[in-house]
Parts: C-alpha cells; structure tokens; sequence
C-alpha cells in the first residue's frame, strides 16, 4: 500500500481533532492507516514563562493577531522545506473552496493546514512560509478549526480506498457541474407524498432523463452562477461536436 494521506493540522485547539472526523467513513479510513492525522498545538512553540501566542494589531484595532515567530516555528517543526505537503492556511479571504480544489489536495501525498483565531495571522508569516489561504464560503467562523475539519472531511472521502466503487462520488452534486437530483426511498407513499411513477418504472432511459431534468431545474433555480458556468459548457461542446 501506499504511504497514508498526511494530515497535520496546526490549531491552538488539538484536542478539536480528529473529532467528527474519528467517526463514520473518515473514522474508519483513519483506522484502516488511510490517512493519519496530526494535531499541532502552536502553543508548544511559546517561548515566553506564559506561552504568548497573539499580541495586539499593529495600527491599533480590536482584537488579537497570531504572533508570526510562534507560528512559524510550529510550521516548521511540522513541515521541513522539502516536505512535498502543500501548506493552506483557513481563512475567509482565501480562494474559495470547491470540488475541484478538493480533488486537487485529495491527489496530493497530505496536507499541513493552519487554522487562525482571533483577528487572523500576521500576513508576513503568510508570505515567509508560503501558505496558501483557502476559504471554506462567504462567512466569519470563530477559528479555522471547523473549517479544517469540513476540508478534511471532502479531501478523505475521496482517497482511494474510502469510498466504494458504487458510491465513488461521481454523480455528486458538483461533480457534474449541476447540483444532484433528488432522492427518494421506501416507503412508496409517505404522508400523503409518493415517489414519482418514473423512479419505480425501471425503464432506466426514462429515470435517467427525469434526473437529468431534476438536476437542470434545481440547478437553474437555485444557482444561476452555476447553471450559467453548464450552459456555456454545453454550448461549446456542441459547438465542438459540430466542428468534429
Ligand atoms: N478578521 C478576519 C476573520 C478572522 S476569523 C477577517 O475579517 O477576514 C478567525 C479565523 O477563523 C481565521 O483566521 C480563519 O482561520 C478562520 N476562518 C473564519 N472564517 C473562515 C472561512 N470562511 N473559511 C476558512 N477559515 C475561516
């Protein structure tokens, strides 16, 4: 087998870890040695009688910043330079993260993460140790824990080895480019609410063209960005077609 998907996550919290993802598939993929898991305590790179890790923002403001001296030590005990683990760091200023970045850390040997608290990180450190700021959405959370957590989570799943070959993810709502269709099981008739004729048919042209449907629609109401990003697609792959 090949050398596990190497996770090391510096926080100021590591008891956080592995946390959800100890249970269910993640859980089960860290006690199969699909992947490993470290959790860093910056503090333990505090040199001070009480282990500073934040001080004031130069220029004044509220709140604290992470102390770029604390920090980069903690990197680079964790993270030599020719370690071939990209570095993030979990910010909201980051580059927004979607499948297909997913699918790009997912192909890499690990990760070395970082999650900032209070006001953030001093940039130079950010710029000193090369890390690249990712961003979980357009939304402030109280530390990069849980979003360190939520990037793990996508990147584990996708493993080899994780998932089974059924449910290998592809038809998942992005992965297509359209959000998925929806789903629907036993019982047939539940307060008052059926299944739709078409999924107990087992005409398997019909099912695959109502969720083909489905997906259009819901994707069409509820994410303009995206049904916008498919349409262009589809037009230049016809266009394609049409110029064999
Ligand atoms: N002052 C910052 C927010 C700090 S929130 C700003 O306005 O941009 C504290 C920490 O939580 C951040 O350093 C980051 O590590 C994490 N964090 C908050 N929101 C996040 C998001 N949407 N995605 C990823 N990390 C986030």
């Amino acid at each position: 087998m090949s050398a596990p998907f190497h996770a090391s996550v510096l926080t100021l919290y590591p008891d956080m870890f592995p946390g959800p993802l100890g249970h269910a598939l993640a859980g089960r993929a860290l006690q199969k040695g699909i992947w490993r898991l470290d959790a860093v305590n910056i503090r333990d790179f505090a040199t001070d009688r009480h282990r500073t890790v934040d001080d004031t923002p130069a220029g004044g403001g509220p709140g604290m910043v992470l102390k770029p001296d604390v920090l980069a030590r903690a990197i680079d005990a964790t993270s030599p330079p020719d370690d071939a683990r990209p570095r993030l760091l979990m910010s909201p200023r980051g580059e927004p993260l979607t499948q297909a970045l997913v699918r790009e850390f997912a192909s890499q040997p690990g990760l070395v993460i970082v999650c900032g608290r209070f006001e953030g990180v001093d940039e130079r450190v950010i710029e000193g140790r090369c890390l690249r700021e990712v961003s979980i959405g357009d939304f402030i959370l109280s530390g990069g824990e849980p979003a360190a957590l939520c990037l793990l989570d996508a990147v584990v799943r996708l493993l080899p080895g994780v998932m089974g070959k059924q449910e290998s993810g592809e038809h998942e709502s992005f992965e297509t480019g359209l959000l998925e269709h929806p789903h629907y099981t036993r019982p047939r008739e539940w307060e008052g609410r059926s299944i739709p004729d078409v999924l107990l048919s087992g005409n398997h042209v019909e099912i695959e063209r109502w969720r083909q449907q489905q997906a259009e629609r819901l994707t069409r109401k509820r994410r303009p960005d995206l049904w916008e990003a498919w349409w262009q697609r589809q037009q230049a792959g016809q266009e394609d077609d049409a110029q064999g």
